[in-house]
């Protein structure tokens, strides 16, 4: 343990933040990390509990409260070694992370919990920083070739962990650069692209092969989504991956968003929210777009009040929307959770981002009925107030219109985001993977198979969508089973 009063002398200390009206003007990361000094002094508030719930409710399961304790020390190195034993990408997770460590965290039963993810940040960025994040080459080589489809940080993940066991590892990835949704789907102003770049490199020296525009599925589905795309695309049929690979892991995300197909939804500036940020990243890393959706000007209307929503709010604002508009169809969240009631577990309260702390106009409990507009574009939401209410005889909650609450938005764009239902179908039936009742690869955690041999499945694509961490955990412990397939037994950590 740090310091035994540690937690009793200091207070919480948040990470700074350039004021919105500067943010606002540049697509840069505006969150500025702790100096070493304060991170030791956070590393200090650690009560290094005899159960570390932060250690059971952090998906990849960090070792934290050493972490803190090595930092307060001021043993950078081996505190970002520890890191990297449970994490093959913290510089991802301690930028955009929810932190259910620190909800679980035993201080937030009475006062503010350690700032895990503020310190997890400081010592990944010191460690890029000081030259101590290079390559892990494997010592031997085993002969074996394993195929990943998809870049996210499931498929980043697994591909990091089976090069180190000495497998030749070549990831496929549709897009034309590599991360997922880290590249393509979060904004570079939570997470700068630069952060994937020099990972990529770093795998790279350590053996993986990365092909880009690469599709992999049935041949004429390869060709339709050719068809939507301004640069070459190569296509792999599932038959050629089995063939000239031992093993196969797909971690292709969750993909098809939720639609809203009611009146109007063809009206011309209606959009998936993905559609949206998709091309802002690409702007933003030099691409030039035809017909790129833009905010500027325009009264903005976003669907869906989670994460994607508030990065389309984020998104716009930096567009110079004149005004952005969230909805969410389910009621709004207590500001406070009731801490006694739900500790350890992730609370359901409001929450506030930083993009919402940018400009938006909030509101709960809406449906949105049609669209409305002029010449093909729209032009308003025809919007109608719910109550939701338990149904006593099924024990579920309903939702119910509320009579006579009809009004009007203005939206020269709406935004789409409601979610994700599932991955794209094609990709697994292309494979005859069984998918299971939601639609996602099935497979199980223990050992991530699918009913077809030497094929593999994990993250969104396996548990819907979800987060960066359960991304990376799940990427790991497939990575584990496929060493362990094809070798007979694995020493990569679960
Ligand atoms: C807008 C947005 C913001 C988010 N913000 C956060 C956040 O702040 N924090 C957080 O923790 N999580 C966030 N998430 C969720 C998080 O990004 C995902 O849970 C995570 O990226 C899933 O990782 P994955 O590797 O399973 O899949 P993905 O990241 O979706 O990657 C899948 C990759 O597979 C590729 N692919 C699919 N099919 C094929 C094919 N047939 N051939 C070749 N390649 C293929 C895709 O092109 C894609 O690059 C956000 C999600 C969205 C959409
Ligand atoms: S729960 Fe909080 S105080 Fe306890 S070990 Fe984890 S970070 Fe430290």
């Amino acid at each position: 343990m740090g310091k035994i009063t540690g937690f009793l002398e200091y207070e919480r200390l948040s990470e700074a933040a350039e004021a919105p009206a500067k943010r606002l003007k540049h697509w840069r990361e505006f969150v500025v990390r702790l100096d070493n000094d304060a991170a030791a002094i956070q590393g200090a508030r650690c009560m290094d509990c005899g159960v570390p719930f932060c250690n059971s409710a952090c998906p990849v399961n960090n070792i934290i409260p050493d972490w803190n304790d090595l930092v307060y020390r001021s043993q950078w190195r081996e505190a970002l070694d520890v890191l990297h034993s449970t994490n093959n990408f913290p510089e991802f997770t301690g930028r955009i992370c929810p932190a259910p460590c620190e909800a679980a965290c035993t201080l937030n039963i009475n006062a503010a919990p350690v700032g895990i993810k503020s310190i997890e940040h400081a010592i990944i960025d010191r460690g890029w920083e000081e030259g101590w994040v290079g390559a892990q080459r494997a010592t031997h080589k085993t002969g074996k070739k394993v195929a990943v489809v998809g870049s996210g940080p499931a498929g980043l993940a697994a591909a990091q962990q089976l090069a180190r066991a000495g497998h030749a590892v070549t990831v496929f990835e549709k897009n034309d650069r590599v991360g997922g949704l880290l590249r393509y789907g979060i904004p570079d102003f939570k997470l700068d692209k630069h952060q994937i770049d020099r990972r990529v490199a770093q795998m790279q020296d350590e053996g993986v092969d990365f092909q880009t525009s690469t599709y992999i599925g049935d041949a004429a589905e390869g060709e339709a989504y050719a068809a939507t795309l301004n640069h070459g695309l190569t296509i792999l049929t599932p038959a050629e991956l089995e063939a000239g690979f031992d093993a196969v892991l797909l971690t292709g995300g969750a993909e098809a968003p939720r639609d809203l197909p009611i009146p109007g939804r063809e009206l011309q500036g209606v959009h998936f929210a993905m559609d949206f940020l998709r091309q802002q990243n690409k702007v933003v890393a030099g691409d030039r777009l035809k017909d790129q959706i833009l905010a500027t000007g325009k009264h903005v209307v976003v669907i869906g009040g989670g994460d994607t929503g508030s990065d389309c709010v984020g998104t716009s604002n930096r567009h110079g929307a004149k005004s952005v508009t969230q909805i969410e169809l389910m009621p709004q969240p207590p500001e406070e959770e009731d801490k006694p009631l739900v500790w350890p577990y992730w609370p359901l309260k409001l929450r506030t981002s930083s993009s919402h702390e940018e400009g938006v106009q909030r509101d709960w409990a809406i449906t949105t009925k049609a669209f409305e507009g002029r010449g093909g574009k729209v032009g308003k939401l025809l919007c109608v107030r719910v109550e939701w209410a338990k149904d006593e005889a099924t024990g579920q909650m309903r939702m119910r219109e509320v009579e006579g609450s009809e009004f009007e938005l203005k939206a020269d764009l709406v935004l789409f985001a409601m979610g994700f239902v599932s991955p794209e179908s094609k990709v697994l039936e292309a494979f005859g993977v069984e998918r299971d009742p939601r639609g996602n690869a099935r497979a199980n955690t223990d050992d991530y198979r699918t009913n077809r041999d030497k094929i593999f499945a994990a993250g969104d694509m396996r548990r819907g969508q979800s987060l960066v961490v359960w991304a990376i955990r799940e990427g790991r412990q497939a990575a584990r089973s496929v060493d362990a397939y094809l070798m007979g037994e694995s020493r990569l950590p679960r």
